[in-house]
């Protein structure tokens, strides 16, 4: 069940074949884990996980795998928002690129941070992403 402003999308092979496909354990990974970890251990949502990944923080990146949603890409700092914005309010630079799905995005940084991916396929785990958020993390410090 998808909800407003998101649609079906495919996480690129590239980038599944890093990742720990979810399916099949107990419904409570990295998402539940990420639950149960206090408010500096982890974060929900599109905008507070893009904004760890900009700082080089989260060090297990979990995604519901039909989670997509449009954004932006500031050319400068390579920084990624949930939504399209005039200017980078971390640099300030006012090169910002559109992209098609931020998500996808975002899985190619956390990896090239050596972070890990999980990718969320089972009900159960699905459902509690979607209550809070297709992105979630849980962070380094
Ligand atoms: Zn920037």
């Amino acid at each position: 069940m998808l909800k407003t402003g998101q649609q079906a999308c495919e996480i690129p092979r590239a980038v599944m074949a890093h990742a720990v496909d979810v399916e099949g354990r107990r419904p409570v990974d990295a998402a539940a884990h990420a639950a149960h970890v206090g408010p500096r251990g982890a974060v929900w949502g599109e905008g507070a996980t893009l904004a760890a990944l900009h700082e080089g923080r989260v060090m297990v990146l979990a995604v519901d795998d039909t989670f997509c949603k449009a954004g932006a890409r500031c050319g400068t700092c390579r920084s990624l928002w949930d939504f399209v914005l005039a200017s980078c309010p971390l640099c300030g630079s006012a090169s910002i690129e559109p992209v098609g799905d931020v998500v996808e995005m975002a899985l190619e940084q956390a990896l090239e941070q050596r972070a890990a991916l999980e990718i969320v396929r089972s009900p159960a785990a699905r459902r509690m992403m979607n209550g809070r958020g297709g992105m979630a993390a849980l962070l380094r410090w």
